[in-house]
């Protein structure tokens, strides 16, 4: 027996490069192997759709997240549309490219929270100004952290009675322009939640507000076959935790765990351990995918437990350990500069996210042609 186990590796490993019966083996290992960036700028579409064919595609990434947020020519609120933004026929180009691949593609507008970013406001409140969840609050001129209003990003108001007739157009617009059966509608750190002086909000249950959001949102989907995808901070208590108030909730939205619909898929993020909240979202019943940024020694670990997750439970909590995503949070055109060596930060040494994105999808290939 053991003269042949040699012969029976290079057998599996043989099968595991040949498409389609080593795609059926990734699959099994790992059903979501996700890939999240911001939508490429116009200019970058081209150097994008290359890193799509040449990267993605090679390594047998089946799931491509785009946060397009206003960079899109919306046809429904052109008010809202970034300066630059890409174009239906553009997006098409996405989108073939994807489905060459069978890559599932999905985008995302951050709903919410995220209405902000340092010290300029989101199109979404800057000609909605009426949708903010806290007008009071100004945008300051120079943007630090920690501040006195507590302002990280703005939110909007989800009981606003005009605030999704707006959005949901925007969401249905761009799940038909990328022809897409699933939407991320962001919903990470929300933190202006529920505010004292907001006239609908105020003393109302903050985990009620953020799963009613969560909730409508899943809703409006479904009536088109859609399915929502959102990150999971606001789901976890980072207070008992320890994990803290980023990538955990300090304003008790982490009850809303318990009270938003089964089927939206947690892309649960942690950036600085190897957290195995996984096992905490599962157990309650919700469809999980870990997601590391630029820390390639916890994207192994990260890709390690959840491959392990799923061998060691019982079978109805193992398709709930969805797989793996790797996210990158600088411009699509920067991050390919990083990844062919064009702008190395040298600072950032080897914990950058193409590092972290190269290391995980060589343990999922290395795992995956294990017998
Ligand atoms: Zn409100």
């Amino acid at each position: 027996m053991a003269r042949i186990a040699p012969l029976i590796c290079l057998f599996i490993s043989l099968f595991a490069t040949i498409p389609g019966i080593g795609q059926t083996k990734l699959d099994s290992l790992l059903p979501v192997r996700g890939f999240c960036i911001a939508a490429p700028l116009p200019k970058q579409l081209d150097a994008f759709i290359q890193f799509i064919n040449e990267e993605l595609a090679t390594r047998q990434v089946n799931t491509l997240i785009l946060r397009v947020d206003y960079n899109y020519q919306f046809g429904s609120h052109p008010e809202l549309r970034d300066s630059l933004a890409l174009s239906k026929r553009e997006v098409k180009k996405i989108v073939k490219a994807c489905q060459k691949h069978n890559i599932r593609l999905i985008p995302q507008i951050n709903l919410l929270g995220h209405q902000s970013w340092a010290s300029k406001t989101g199109n979404l409140l800057r000609v909605y100004p009426d949708f903010d969840e806290t007008p009071s609050v100004k945008m300051p001129e120079k943007y630090i952290w920690p501040n006195e209003d507590g302002l990280y990003c703005k939110s909007y108001c989800p009981l606003h009675p005009g605030v999704h007739a707006v959005v949901f157009d925007l969401v249905d617009e761009i799940c038909d322009a990328f022809e897409a059966d699933a939407f991320h509608a962001g919903l990470d750190e929300v933190f202006y939640i529920g505010h004292d002086k907001c006239p609908r909000c105020s003393g109302r249950d903050k985990a009620e507000l953020f799963a009613g959001e969560v909730t409508e949102i899943r809703n409006h989907l479904a009536l088109n076959n859609r399915k929502l995808w959102m990150w999971g901070d606001r789901l976890i208590d980072g207070k008992t935790t320890g994990i803290g108030m980023w990538e955990g909730s300090f304003n008790n939205t982490h009850r809303a765990i318990d009270l938003i619909p089964k089927d939206v898929m947690i892309c649960d993020w942690h950036y600085e351990r190897p957290d195995q909240t996984a096992v905490y979202f599962a157990t309650k019943g919700l469809s999980v995918i870990t997601c590391p940024w630029r820390k390639p020694g916890f994207a192994v670990t990260q890709t390690q437990d959840m491959v392990r997750f799923r061998k060691s439970v019982t079978p109805v909590m193992r398709e709930r350990f969805q797989g793996m995503m790797q996210t990158v949070w600088s411009g699509a055109g920067p991050f390919l500069d990083e990844f062919y060596g064009k702008n190395a930060a040298a600072e950032a040494g080897a914990n950058t996210p193409s590092n972290c994105f190269r290391a995980m999808f060589d343990e999922i290939g290395k795992l995956s042609t294990t017998p």
